[in-house]
C-alpha cells in the first residue's frame, strides 16, 4: 500500500527558536497519537535543519529542506548542496516548488538536476508541479503537468524514482483561498498515476504517492484526502498554526 504524507511547507517563516519550538509542539503531539495514518514532514528553512535532527531523533516526524542548489560543489555563492542538507540528517527536499520556479526562475532542466542530485545524496524529494490559472481555464493543465514530470522525472530508473513523492500544486490555489474541488484533485492525481504507469509500469504507479497542496486547511482537508488518488497533502499556510497543521494531518 502507497504512503500516505503530509508535509508542511513552511516557506520564510519562523527564526530558528520559533521555529524550533514549534517543531517540539508538532512532535509532542504526534508522540502521543498511535493512530496517525500519515507520515508527518516539516518542510523548513536551511537554518532550521540541524535542530531538527536534534530534536526530531526520537519522535515520528520527518524533516526536510524546500529546495537544493543545481550543482553538487563549488563556487556557487549563497547555495545550499543536496550533500549539505544530507549532512543535517534530513530526510526530504521539496524541489520545483512554483515559488521557486517562478520568482527564481527555475527551469525543468535545472529541477531534474536538483532532483538527480538530492536522489543520488538519499534524500526523498517531493517534487511539484501544477499549471497556472490561464493554463487551467484553456485547458492546457494536463499538458503543462505532463510536460514538468517528462521533462523533470521520467528520466529517472525506476530505482531512483522510489524516493520520488509527487505533489500536485495547481498555482491558482496555492496561498490563495481557492482550492481546487476534490473532484479536480482527483481528476489530476489519476491523470498523474497513468503518466507514471506509462512510464513505469502499473504495479509501480499504485505506490507512488502524490500530494495535493493548495490552501488545504482542516476544514476541506477530509474530502480532498478521501479521494481514491490522493495521498495526503503539501501544505503551506496552514502549517504554521498547530491547531490546523495537526488537523490536516488527522483528516487522513
Ligand atoms: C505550498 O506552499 O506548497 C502551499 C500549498 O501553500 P498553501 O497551503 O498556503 O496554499
Amino acid at each position: 500500500m502507497r504512503k500516505k504524507i503530509v508535509a508542511g511547507n513552511w516557506k520564510m517563516n519562523m527564526d530558528l527558536a520559533e521555529g524550533l519550538r514549534f517543531a517540539e509542539l508538532i512532535d509532542q503531539y504526534f508522540k502521543d497519537k498511535s493512530m496517525v495514518k500519515a507520515e508527518v514532514v516539516l518542510c523548513t528553512p536551511f537554518i532550521h535543519l540541524p535542530g531538527l535532527a536534534e530534536l526530531l531523533k526520537q519522535g515520528k516526524v520527518a524533516f526536510g529542506a524546500q529546495n537544493c542548489a543545481s550543482e553538487s560543489s563549488g563556487a556557487y555563492t549563497g547555495e545550499v548542496s543536496a550533500g549539505m542538507l544530507k549532512s543535517t540528517g534530513a530526510q526530504y527536499v521539496i524541489i520545483g516548488h512554483s515559488e521557486r520556479r517562478t520568482y527564481y526562475h527555475e527551469d525543468d532542466n535545472m529541477l531534474n538536476k536538483k532532483t538527480v542530485l538530492a536522489i543520488n545524496n538519499d534524500l526523498k524529494v517531493i517534487f511539484c508541479c501544477g499549471e497556472i490559472l490561464k493554463e487551467r481555464e484553456e485547458g492546457s493543465h494536463f499538458i503543462v503537468v505532463k510536460r514538468q514530470l517528462e521533462r523533470g522525472l521520467f528520466n529517472l530508473s525506476t530505482e531512483d524514482f522510489e524516493k520520488v513523492v509527487i505533489a500536485y500544486e495547481p498555482v491558482w490555489a496555492i496561498g490563495t483561498g481557492l482550492t481546487a474541488t476534490p473532484e479536480q484533485a482527483q481528476e489530476m492525481h489519476k491523470y498523474i498515476r497513468s503518466l507514471v504507469k506509462d512510464r513505469y509500469g502499473i504495479e509501480f504507479a499504485e505506490n507512488v504517492s502524490v500530494l495535493y497542496g493548495g490552501s488545504c486547511k482542516p476544514s476541506n482537508a477530509a474530502e480532498i484526502f478521501a479521494k481514491p488518488d490522493v495521498d495526503g497533502g503539501l501544505i503551506g499556510g496552514a502549517s504554521l498554526k498547530k491547531e490546523d497543521f495537526c488537523a490536516i494531518v488527522e483528516a487522513i
